[in-house]
């Protein structure tokens, strides 16, 4: 059959032809939940001054507790978006303007905004080529005298390699943070991705594993660092008296704070987390015991001691191999109707790094007494990732769709079509 192998790309029939069903993890549960806050009339307790309600009602309450519980850390404090948690995390650690935080460019902007919202500096790290984590040696040799931190991203649902990164992090006295939006549940050598930094936390928004709308999940095993984001969260400037806080650096707050229809979402679908997580493990690995035969195509790689929770199924193409390039693979690929996406982030070359404009016109943090040396974001300094994100990488979102057995057969069909027709594209 002739018309079956002809490639999509070239007129053939496509291998999916038909739209895959949208993961959707909201039900019933989560229906009743928010029935029942609307029926308090209660949405929101928070008062944003020294009061019982200061740390928020009982939903807020009780899904931080349930959150305690499951990732087995002391304190998990709410806040109405990831983004806000990494503001309040950055905050947290007593950063001073000027300080540098060591990043990874492979990660959602957030990551590295949150650190310019202190008036920080980020500083971009190279990633590993097999995880799309930070590679410690790179951190290594960006360190320097003004370096506070180090910002982790557990990036598409694996942890970064945290034993090498807390021993560098205890070497240089250095705070780790974690930004594990992608990763909550996957384990990393028996705990919690994200429960091993100083700071980590999960993204709740509609397009992660578990969902409230909009909203986040910081954890901490330290109390002061967890009473400073609670702080945060809720206009400290103005409670910080009341509760005799002495150390008043950076508390300038926010209103970070999640409602009570969120947590209560939240409290039931943090109840279907290990079960999402295993079908798409499940289904991952399907896909690589489809994939994992085709020359020139590296398959997720997962370190020992860890798990993947794929937030997206990466993988890496070895273009020199195949003789082809990555962005013709992956428009045969999605002209065949596989959800494929073929770039990620390289965050240094963004406008507001490569023109070293955020506050303002003048360049400020940069161009001013607080950035104490001229950091660079030039186009080289992260040769791993930008070789991934111009000409090797290629992904499949696996929160995006509720993939059958047979949608992911069909993926793999498609991607020895393309495989068996490569040298015609
Ligand atoms: C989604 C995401 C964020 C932002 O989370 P929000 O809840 O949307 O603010 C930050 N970092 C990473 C790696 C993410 O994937």
């Amino acid at each position: 059959m002739p018309k079956l192998s002809k490639l999509a790309l070239h007129g053939g029939s496509k291998v999916i032809n038909y739209t895959f069903k949208k993961y959707n993890s909201i039900g019933e549960a989560e229906a009743n939940a928010v029935q029942q806050v609307m029926e308090s009339g209660v949405l929101s307790k928070y008062l944003g001054a020294w009061h019982q309600d200061f740390y928020g009602g009982v939903k807020v309450l009780e899904f931080e507790k349930k959150c305690e519980e499951y990732f087995d850390v002391k304190h998990a404090i709410t806040v109405n978006s990831w983004t806000s948690g990494l503001i309040a995390a950055v905050g947290a650690i007593g950063i001073n303007p000027g300080d540098e935080v060591i990043v990874s460019p492979w990660t959602m902007s957030a990551t590295a905004m949150a650190i310019l919202h202190w008036n920080a500096i980020p500083v971009f790290a190279d990633i590993n080529q097999n995880t799309f984590n930070l590679n410690p040696e790179s951190i290594v040799k960006n360190i320097t005298s003004q370096t506070k931190a180090i910002m982790v991203a557990d990036i598409f649902g694996q942890s970064a390699d945290m034993t090498s990164i807390l021993a560098i992090a205890k070497k240089y006295n250095l705070k780790v943070l974690s930004d594990s939006a992608q990763s909550p549940g996957a384990i990393y050598k028996g705990k919690f991705a994200g429960t091993l930094a100083d700071i980590g936390g999960y993204s709740l928004n509609y397009h992660k594993h578990i969902h409230t709308g909009e909203g986040g999940i910081l954890v901490t095993d330290n109390f002061e660092l967890a009473e400073r984001m609670r702080l945060i969260r809720n206009h400290a400037e103005s409670v910080v008296e009341g509760m005799e806080v002495s150390n008043i650096s950076n508390m300038i707050g926010y209103n970070f704070r999640l409602g009570e229809i969120e947590c209560a979402i939240g409290i039931e679908q943090l109840k279907k987390l290990d079960q999402s997580i295993a079908v798409r493990q499940r289904l991952a690995s399907r896909l690589t015991d489809g994939l994992k035969e085709l020359i020139g195509l590296q398959t997720p790689f997962i370190e020992e001691g860890s798990t993947h929770v794929y937030y997206v199924y990466p993988m890496v193409l070895n273009v020199n191999l195949l003789r082809q390039t990555r962005d013709k693979i992956s428009e045969a690929l999605k002209a065949e109707g596989v959800p494929v996406v073929s770039r990620y982030q390289n965050l240094h070359l963004l406008p507001i790094f490569q023109k070293k404009i955020a506050y303002g016109e003048y360049g400020f943090p940069w161009n001013s007494d607080i950035c104490r040396r001229e950091v660079s974001y030039e186009k080289g300094i992260c040769p791993v990732a930008e070789n991934l994100n111009d000409s090797a990488y290629l992904g499949i979102g696996m929160c995006l769709y509720d993939y059958s057995d047979q949608d992911i057969d069909l993926i793999i069909t498609a991607f020895k079509k393309v495989w068996n027709n490569i040298k015609l594209l």
